[in-house]
Parts: C-alpha cells; sequence; structure tokens
C-alpha cells in the first residue's frame, strides 16, 4: 500500500457529487391537491420567489437570492409544508443520510 502522504489513510471522505445537466423540472407536485400544477416563479433581482399551484391556487413566497434556483424554492416550500404538518403527527423520519 503506497502511503506517500502519510497519516489519514483509510480515513478518506467519500464526496459523490453528481453534476446533472439535465433540463430541470419546471413544474411539480402540488402536496395539498396532488396536481402536477406548482409552478415556481424566481425574482429578476431581489425579492421573493412565488410558488403558485394552477390546480387549487395556493401561493406562497419565499425569500430567495439570485442564486436560488426553482428547486430550491420548491424545496423551502415542501419543506415549510411538511414541517407545519409534523408538528401535529411526528412521523418516522425514513433517512438514510
Ligand atoms: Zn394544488
Amino acid at each position: 500500500m503506497l502511503n506517500s502522504k502519510g497519516f489519514n489513510l483509510g480515513r478518506r471522505r467519500r464526496r459523490v457529487i453528481k453534476v446533472v445537466k439535465k433540463k430541470l423540472p419546471t413544474v411539480f407536485t402540488c402536496p395539498v391537491c396532488g396536481e402536477e400544477a406548482i409552478r415556481v416563479k424566481l425574482p429578476e433581482g431581489s425579492g421573493p420567489a412565488i410558488v403558485q399551484c394552477g390546480a387549487c391556487g395556493l401561493k406562497r413566497e419565499f425569500a430567495a437570492t439570485p442564486s436560488s434556483q426553482i428547486v430550491d424554492i420548491y424545496c423551502m416550500f415542501t419543506d415549510a409544508f411538511y414541517s407545519k404538518d409534523k408538528a401535529q403527527t411526528p412521523a418516522p423520519v425514513a433517512n438514510s443520510a
């Protein structure tokens, strides 16, 4: 086994970074009505991003930065939605992270 770097062998952090350059989805599933009708509108410059469902009319605003992506906003939206839900009925966390 080569050990030119000395210590720290075998304790390397595994980092798996996938660069996905696919076209990002722009319509998401609505947690309220279940329709794939959630659209995220990013602000031009400063201002809130707007999440709106075209089926049930749900509308939320989230603070966004110029580097925010549509999926980031949707994540915030679902996080806020489900964390509010969790406050009443804690669900088992199936997170293998
Ligand atoms: Zn909806």
